[in-house]
């Protein structure tokens, strides 16, 4: 049954406690009976309306119709009654409010989750991380550099010749509008991640040991086995007394945590501006295992040889240290070894991927396969 005001005879303050009490209870109850807006709104009418209002029959039945005596308590009682009702109606409006949202608003709170694909390492990042892994576990530390630099530092410091066609626009790219400047100061995209090996020991003495992930670029057109913007990782070791023996030991105790203990490693001299002698080292093929073939087929990635070539090194070339000097490599106490890798291509021969292009073009059918 729907409360209504009694008339107070008792004004004592037992009675008025227990018809507040009765009141408020009454409002309490109420409340948990709202299911909609419209009941929402008839309830707030009920107890605040002001015209008739159960608050303003409170006010009118209890406190103007309590003998003299008696008014100051009773008022005590109405103003408490007032607060705890007003409380009840906004608590009742704001659960209304947070169950309209939920329900008829922008969030349908019944329907499931949306699920946000966390994503996997893109397969030449996941490369870049394994090879860098193995020469952290050596002790060398990870190095980065500016991918727009100098030619100072792309060329010049590591002992490039002027003339050097690698210079040349046909294979650089050049940041435009440079002209003006001295050819040292030009800006242009790195073509390898080498500048970092001057930067980094520009700023730290000898002994130093780092590898260097990196962007490069270079003027190529893009195509199955090209593109102009690629990865490398390089690496350097200098410290006095570093031979050939320390980098053959090296690379290929790193050849062997990448690609499997059984992998054997082979040099064959080359030829590069910034390190003498110079290498080239190949594994043995680990798509086919070195045979060449597999089954009756013969093996592509390795063109039958059995050998994959991996990465060019060689032995730091004095006329680099002597760009250093002032740092502490000075080329008749230093010496070191320098390597780096095109880790695109490592990671097209290790997923077995034909198409250099589909690391960069985003599809996410693609990607997904590494999941
Ligand atoms: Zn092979």
């Amino acid at each position: 049954m729907a409360y209504t005001v009694p008339q107070l005879t008792d004004y004592s303050a037992v009675a008025l406690e227990k018809a507040a009490g009765e009141c408020v209870g009454a409002c309490s109850s109420e409340a948990a009976e709202v299911r909609s807006d419209a009941d929402l709104k008839a309830f707030r009418d009920r107890w605040l309306a002001r015209k008739n209002g159960i608050l303003t029959q409170i006010n009118d039945v209890w406190l103007k119709g309590a003998p003299k005596e008696a008014k100051r308590g009773a008022g005590m009682r109405v103003n408490g009654v007032k607060t705890a009702v007003e409380d009840i109606i906004d608590k009742a409006e704001y659960i209304r409010l947070e169950l309209s949202t939920a329900t008829s608003g922008a969030v349908d709170i019944s329907l499931p989750g949306i699920r946000r694909p966390i994503g996997a390492e893109h397969p030449v990042i996941r490369t870049t991380h394994e090879i860098v892994g193995v020469f952290q576990k050596l002790g060398y530390s990870v190095a980065e550099g500016p991918v727009v630099e100098t030619d100072y530092y792309n060329f010049e410091a590591l002992n490039f010749p002027p003339n050097h066609p690698a210079r040349d626009t046909q294979d650089t790219l050049f940041i435009a509008g440079q002209q003006a400047k001295p050819q040292r100061e030009r800006l242009l995209l790195r073509t390898h991640t080498s500048p970092v090996q001057i930067r980094t020991m520009e700023k730290m003495r000898p002994p130093i040991r780092i590898v260097i992930p990196g962007t490069v670029h270079r003027n190529d057109p893009p195509d199955a086995s090209h593109s102009p913007m690629f990865h490398q990782i390089e690496g350097l070791a200098v410290d006095t007394n570093i031979t050939f023996g320390d980098l053959k030991g090296t690379l290929d105790h790193a050849m062997k945590a990448l690609f499997g203990s059984s992998v054997k490693t082979h040099f064959r001299p080359s030829f590069f501006p910034f390190t003498e002698p110079s290498a080239e080292l190949y594994v043995t093929c680990f798509i086919c295992g070195g045979s060449g073939r597999r089954g009756p087929d013969p093996c592509r990635p390795c063109k039958q040889t059995g050998w994959i070539e991996v990465l060019g090194c060689g032995m730091v070339d004095p006329n680099v240290f002597e760009f250093v000097k002032d740092t502490g490599y000075d080329p008749k106490k230093v010496s070191g070894f320098a390597f780096g890798m095109g880790v695109d291509r490592l990671a097209l021969l290790k997923y077995g991927v034909d198409d250099l292009q589909y690391f960069f073009q985003g599809d996410v059918r693609f990607l997904q396969q590494f999941d």
